[in-house]
């Protein structure tokens, strides 16, 4: 039988009527033939409790603890569901990522998937079961322990099983009827695409628009996972949605598709580092091994043989690049005068494949946000899109300027 994955968000599974309503939708794709594997995440504000108990509990948290409670949220939501379907006489059974099993690298809090083996599941559904309801986000390590996937990590869960499973496509359920040109809840003037690039969407996503998790976009790109996002509270239809797809299956675009931007982006300073051969290195190797994501690097113009360089990373991670580079600086490998860190900023990028064939976007960028007054601190650019670190104060300002400024609510 052809096999759909249907994954429901936080919103989606907020309370009992509302997995009810996930649930018919469901029902009405087994209707159809269907068979169904449904993926859930905990009701919307459970997992921000869970990560608040276990930091109450304890700051410097044993990370395979954090992933025990935090996973929880996900078997509450699974098991309603299947119950859910069942009182509909919808043939349906919950599995925990663990139970499939779901086999994930052993970095907890943030593990990769690296395989999910189909049998177990396919025999079920051989015997009659139509849909597997699979709690999202989780999966278990080598050791046997349970992991999660990072936040959002369902969306990730959704697409490895239709890729796993050879489903027809992905469908991820949410608060929102597709992916906007930018966060809907931030400029009214967001208009819906009907279609958007995997690249582009890769970007924007990994630049801060969390309506799909940056890991599921790549695992769909990868697959060639036919994916689409749609809202579970609208009346559904075939073209419901955004299409995240190839490049080649869309006709036209606007050189720019879209906005993102990011509060999570701090920046730091290293004030005055000797300006010689083999600095950038010891203070970004550092970095890098005590697991600190830098994204943007600005190093001034030398004097008198000293410079600054500033860089940016998460912003839970400026403790742990703080520490890194007090560690370098006692033994020895860097020297440096002060280290500030800056969280009261914003991270604005604008993403377009168009980019790579249209030049002036950049100057265009900035053109934009000096109008507006705004200073920008530092600046990265890739083929496909240009990204700022701004105050955080105008970062809902910048989003709408530059949203006007390339006619994002027009489609060409
Ligand atoms: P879920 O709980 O269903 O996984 P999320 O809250 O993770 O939902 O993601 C949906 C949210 O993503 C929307 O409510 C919206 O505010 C936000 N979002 C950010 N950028 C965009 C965008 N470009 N298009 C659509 N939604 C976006
Ligand atoms: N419940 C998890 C989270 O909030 C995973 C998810 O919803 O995708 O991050
Ligand atoms: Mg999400």
């Amino acid at each position: 039988m052809p096999l759909l994955v249907m994954k429901f968000g936080g919103t989606s599974v907020g309370s009992l009527d509302r997995i009810r309503r996930a649930a018919k939708r469901v029902g009405v794709e087994v209707a159809k033939g269907y068979d169904v594997i449904v993926i859930v995440s905990a009701m919307s504000g459970k997992t921000n409790e869970l990560v608040g108990w276990v930091s109450e509990t304890s700051a410097m948290f044993d990370a395979r603890e954090y992933d025990a409670v935090v996973s929880s949220g996900e078997n509450v939501t699974a098991g309603l569901m299947a119950l859910t379907l069942q009182e509909m006489d919808v043939p349906a059974r919950s599995w925990q990522g663990w139970q499939v099993p779901v086999k994930t690298t052993s970095a907890h809090s943030s593990a990769r998937i690296e395989e999910i083996p189909t049998e177990h599941l396919m025999a079920k559904f051989d015997e009659g079961m139509r849909v597997a309801v699979v709690a999202g986000f989780q999966g278990v390590s080598p050791e046997g322990r349970i992991t999660t996937l990072g936040r959002g990590g369902s969306d990730t869960t959704a697409v490895a099983f239709a890729a796993a499973f050879g489903a027809e496509r992905c469908d991820i359920y949410t608060d929102v009827d597709g992916v906007y040109t930018t966060d809907p809840r931030i400029s009214p003037k967001a208009r819906k695409l009907e279609k958007i690039a995997y690249e582009e969407m890769l970007e924007l996503a990994s630049l801060g628009a969390k309506v799909l998790q940056t890991r599921s976009v790549e695992l769909a790109m990868r697959f060639h996972v036919k994916l689409r996002v749609l809202s579970s509270f609208e009346e559904y239809d075939e073209n419901a949605g955004t299409l995240v797809c190839a490049e080649e299956d869309i006709m036209e675009s606007n050189v720019v598709a879209g906005v993102a931007y990011s509060r999570d982006e701090a920046k730091v300073t290293l004030i005055s580092v000797a300006d010689r051969p083999g600095i950038a290195a010891a203070i970004f190797g550092p970095l890098s091994d005590a697991g600190v994501n830098v994204d943007m690097i600005v190093q001034n113009i030398a004097e008198e043989g000293r410079t600054d360089m500033t860089f940016s990373c998460p912003t839970d991670q400026v403790k742990r690049a703080e520490r890194a580079m007090e560690e370098a600086k006692t033994s020895g490998e860097i020297n440096y005068h002060d280290i500030v860190a800056d969280t009261d900023v914003a991270k604005i990028s604008v993403v377009g494949i168009g980019m790579r064939s249209q030049s002036g976007i950049a100057a265009r960028m900035f053109e934009v946000l000096s109008n507006e007054g705004i200073n920008i601190k530092v600046i990265t650019t890739s083929e496909i899109k240009i990204s700022v670190l701004i105050d955080r104060k105008y970062m809902e300002l910048a989003v709408q300027a530059l949203h006007d400024a390339f006619e994002l609510e027009k489609a060409v």
